[in-house]
C-alpha cells in the first residue's frame, strides 16, 4: 500500500515537472513558497532553489503589473476564491515573460486557508498575437476613415462628421460653415507632370489644408478626387472667409510649379464658401450643393479665389478676388 503511494507521488512529480505549465505551491500562513517545479528555471532563468517567499514572486513582475496583480491575488485568496491574472514576470536576463498564473486556493478542515496550488502558464505567443490583432485592428479603423493618399479624412468620415455637425447646429442653433475647394487645372497638372507627381501634389495640399483651421471640432477631409472640405462648426461666415483664405495662403506658400496654369506658375485652388444656421427642415445636402455651386463660381469668375453666399442685408455675393 504505501509502496503504492510512493509510487503514485513519484509518478505525480514526474508529471508534474514534465508539463509545460509551471506548478507551485505556497503556504498561506508563512507566504513561503513549499514547491516550485524546476522548469522555471528554464523559463525566466532564475534557479528553482531562489523561489523563496511570496515577495520573490512580486519583485519579479513587471513594475506596471506588480501593485494590481498583488493586491487581486491576495483579496482573491483571502476570500477563498480560485482566480487566475496574467502579468510579465521579469527573466534573469532582464526581459519579461508573459504568463498566466492559474491559483487555487486550498482551505484547512476548519475552513481556513491554508495554501495556494497553482500553474504557470507562458502565454507570451498568445499575448504577442493579440498585441498583433490589436495593432491590425487600430489600422483598419484608422484607413476606414483615413484617405490613404493625403491622410486626411475620407469621404465616409466626411459625410458622418458633416450628419452629425448638421444636427447638432440645429439643436443649438450655432452657425455651421462649410468650405469646398479645388484644385485648378489639375488635369493640365498631371497630363503635364504625370500622375504620380500628382498624387504627391494632392498629399501636399492635403498637409497645406491640415494646418488651417485649429479648433478640436473643425474637420478636414478628402472630397474625392482633388477636392477637399473643411467642415467648421460655431463658425460664422466672417470666421470661415478667414480660414478659407487662409487654406488658399497655405496652398500658394507651397509654391507648387504648374506651368500649365493659365492662372498663376503656381498650384491654386478655387472654393466655395457656405455659412448655415440649418433650420429643423433644412437637409445638410441642399447645403453641400449651395456650397458646390459657389465653387462653379469661383471657377467661372477666373479660379484662385473664394465665392461666399450673400449674407443678409446684401443683393450682392461677396468676392474676394485672388491676390496673386
Ligand atoms: P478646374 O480648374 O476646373 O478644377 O480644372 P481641373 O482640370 O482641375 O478639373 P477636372 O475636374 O476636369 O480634373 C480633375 C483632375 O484630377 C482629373 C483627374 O485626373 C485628377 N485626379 C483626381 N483624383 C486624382 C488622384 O487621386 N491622383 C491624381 N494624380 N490625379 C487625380
Ligand atoms: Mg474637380
Ligand atoms: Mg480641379
Amino acid at each position: 500500500m504505501n509502496q503504492a503511494i510512493e509510487t503514485d507521488s513519484a509518478v505525480y512529480k514526474a508529471l508534474l515537472e514534465s508539463t509545460k505549465a509551471i506548478p507551485w505551491k505556497i503556504d498561506w500562513k508563512t507566504m513561503t513558497f513549499a514547491y516550485i517545479g524546476p522548469q522555471i528555471e528554464s523559463l525566466l532563468g532564475w534557479a528553482q532553489s531562489s523561489w523563496v517567499s511570496a515577495e520573490d514572486w512580486a519583485a519579479r513582475m513587471h513594475p506596471e503589473d506588480r501593485e494590481q496583480v498583488v493586491a487581486f491575488c491576495v483579496s482573491q485568496s483571502q476570500n477563498g476564491v480560485d482566480h487566475e491574472a496574467d502579468y510579465r514576470a521579469l527573466t534573469a536576463a532582464g526581459d519579461y515573460v508573459w504568463i498566466r498564473d492559474v491559483v487555487h486556493v486550498v482551505r484547512d478542515d476548519k475552513g481556513e486557508v491554508d495554501s495556494l496550488i497553482g500553474f504557470m502558464f507562458d502565454i507570451s505567443e498568445r499575448k504577442q498575437t493579440e498585441q498583433q490583432l490589436l495593432s491590425l485592428q487600430q489600422q483598419l479603423e484608422e484607413l476606414s476613415y483615413k484617405d490613404g493618399l493625403t491622410g486626411v479624412a475620407n469621404r465616409r468620415m466626411f459625410d458622418s462628421v458633416l450628419a452629425s455637425e448638421w444636427a447638432n447646429a440645429q439643436r443649438t442653433r450655432q452657425p455651421l460653415s462649410l468650405i469646398l475647394l479645388d484644385i485648378d487645372h489639375f488635369k493640365q497638372y498631371n497630363d503635364h507632370y504625370g500622375h504620380i507627381q500628382g498624387d504627391d501634389c494632392l498629399k501636399s495640399v492635403g498637409q497645406a489644408l491640415s494646418g488651417a483651421a485649429s479648433r478640436p471640432r473643425d474637420f478636414v477631409g478628402r472630397f474625392g478626387g482633388e477636392e477637399f472640405v473643411l467642415v467648421l462648426p460655431e463658425t460664422d461666415a466672417a470666421a470661415a472667409r478667414h480660414i478659407a483664405e487662409r487654406c488658399r495662403q497655405l496652398v500658394r506658400q507651397r509654391r507648387i510649379p504648374h506651368e500649365k496654369s493659365t492662372v498663376a506658375p503656381l498650384l491654386t485652388i478655387s472654393l466655395g464658401v457656405g455659412t448655415t444656421v440649418p433650420e429643423a427642415q433644412d437637409r445638410a445636402v441642399d447645403f453641400l450643393n449651395a456650397v458646390d455651386k459657389l465653387l462653379y463660381r469661383a471657377k467661372q469668375r477666373g479660379r484662385d479665389r473664394l465665392e461666399m453666399a450673400p449674407v443678409q442685408g446684401q443683393s450682392l455675393p461677396e468676392q474676394v478676388p485672388g491676390s496673386g
